[in-house]
């Protein structure tokens, strides 16, 4: 009984507890791509600016992971900034779409300062929303209130994020990043193989369920390895990278 309810800890904790907003779905076709974040042309640099709930805090290797992948996944030559920013009264925090966005626009600063020609990525670590672990609005999701050139914003919410045995808070907290990241990027909206927001390929980071195939490829190497996905599949890193054979700048 106690193992069954581990290996169902376990893959909720791998695996659950994502959200984004729904894409609509239509005949299969190139996945959007975010230009802005993606390549060097239209912004050879990019901002990571974090701003925190009071009572959370990004773990250091959950940040320096996320980082790693950022490099390989972005072609910005003239560098990648990230700035953990202001502290957010644990007061202001209240769950509700609208007013995470409204409280995301109160503390956005670098959007000001940042210099022409830089993407920025807004995140923001909060307690809790719900079951989820993250969220992600993309820049298209904002199109109706603001700027076309205004940053997606992330939530990590950290109070839904549980240690367990060896797959430690940091590993846990990095996959989610990334996996925001993703959508952030326009990712699972190709529905070749996506379906409802998500990456239909079991092993893929995109993915987004528990079933008899995650299973399969997670239980053992996450029990026994504290093994985590952070890499997108090659169907999304063609999405990502069509001119490239789906490789990213970082592996060219
Ligand atoms: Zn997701
Ligand atoms: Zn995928």
């Amino acid at each position: 009984m106690l193992w069954r309810r581990l290996n169902a800890a376990l893959l909720c904790a791998a695996l659950g507890g994502c959200a984004h907003l729904p894409t609509p779905e239509g005949p299969p076709g190139p996945s959007k791509r975010d230009a802005l974040y993606l390549d060097a042309e239209p912004a050879p640099s990019l901002l990571i600016e974090i701003d925190r709930v009071e009572g959370t805090a990004p773990r250091p290797r959950a940040l320096a992971t996320f980082l790693t992948r950022v490099e390989r996944y972005l072609d910005k030559p003239e560098g990648i900034r990230l700035v953990v920013d202001d502290v957010i009264p644990v007061e202001e925090w209240q769950e509700g779409h609208g007013k995470i966005r409204a409280l995301a626009r109160r503390y956005r600063s670098v959007q000001a300062k940042a210099p022409e020609h830089t993407a920025v990525l807004h995140m923001i670590y909060a307690p809790r929303m719900g079951n989820y672990r993250g969220y992600c609005w993309s820049r298209k999701d904002y199109s109706d209130t603001v700027a076309p050139h205004d940053e997606a914003l992330v939530l990590l919410l950290q109070g839904n994020i549980k240690p367990i045995l060896w797959i430690t808070g940091a590993k846990q907290e990095a996959s989610v990043l990334i996996h925001e990241l993703g959508h952030a990027l326009g990712l699972s909206s190709n529905p070749g193989h996506s379906y409802k927001g998500h990456c239909t390929k079991a092993h893929c980071l995109m993915y987004d369920g528990v079933d008899v195939r995650t299973f399969l490829l997670y239980f053992f190497p996450t029990l026994l390895a504290g093994h985590l996905p952070l890499d997108y599949c090659s169907h999304c890193r063609a999405d990502l990278y069509p001119g490239h054979d789906g490789k990213a700048p970082g592996d060219r």
